[in-house]
């Protein structure tokens, strides 16, 4: 049986296609996400939502056993983690954690950082922090055990490897954003997948 991961930034509060992740779960009830999450909304920060908005959403998200939970940075902002000083990202990853348990959402320690710029010092900190770090397999690796996908979502499927490991957006621009691969998704994904979490695999 083949083994699959499907990874998807930018879940947040504002996100949208949340709709189109659930009628995929319908399609492939043993679908298991993994969800590189931003755990402070810009858009609650410039007053485009509601804080209720943000508690109803984790509060939705808790209750999703088949999403496992990633940082994927603080708020999303450019550059956010091309950070040299080592006390800098010391309290970024204090800040981004405290931002998590704020919204009593529960995460695993592999981090992405937004737009994949993460600074050497950044990313030797979080891994001091016990994290793996998600690197992007078009960019030259800077560490050995970082998680690398092998498949965009808007791809044919890779039938040779052994274990996919899937990469797409929540919502965006990208071309693997959801909506845009949602239908092909349906027959692209074998029916015997067997779905994993990037935890089940570090
Ligand atoms: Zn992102």
């Amino acid at each position: 049986m083949r083994k699959i991961i499907i990874d998807l930034d930018d879940f947040q509060p504002s996100a949208v296609n949340l709709d189109l992740l659930l009628k995929l779960k319908e399609h492939f009830p043993k679908l298991k996400i993994s969800a590189f999450t931003i755990p402070i909304d810009a858009n609650l920060i410039f007053g485009k939502i509601k804080k209720e908005k943000v508690l109803e959403w984790a509060g939705l998200m808790r209750k999703l056993d088949w999403v496992e939970f990633y940082p994927h940075g603080i708020a999303h902002t450019p550059n956010e983690w091309q950070v040299n000083d080592k006390k800098k990202v010391e309290a970024m990853i204090k800040v981004m954690e405290k931002a998590f348990h704020d919204l009593d959402l529960p995460f695993k320690k592999v981090f992405k950082a937004p737009f994949w710029q993460l600074s050497k010092e950044a990313g030797e900190v979080l891994r001091e922090h016990g994290y793996i770090i998600a690197e992007d397999r078009n960019q030259p690796r800077m560490f050995d055990d970082s998680y690398v996908y092998n498949w965009s979502l808007e791809e044919d499927f890779p039938k040779d490897e052994v274990l996919v490991k899937g990469h797409g957006h929540l919502d965006g621009e990208s071309e693997n954003a959801l909506d845009k691969v949602f239908l092909d998704l349906h027959y692209k994904l074998p029916n015997d997948a067997e779905f994993k979490f990037i935890s089940e695999v570090i």
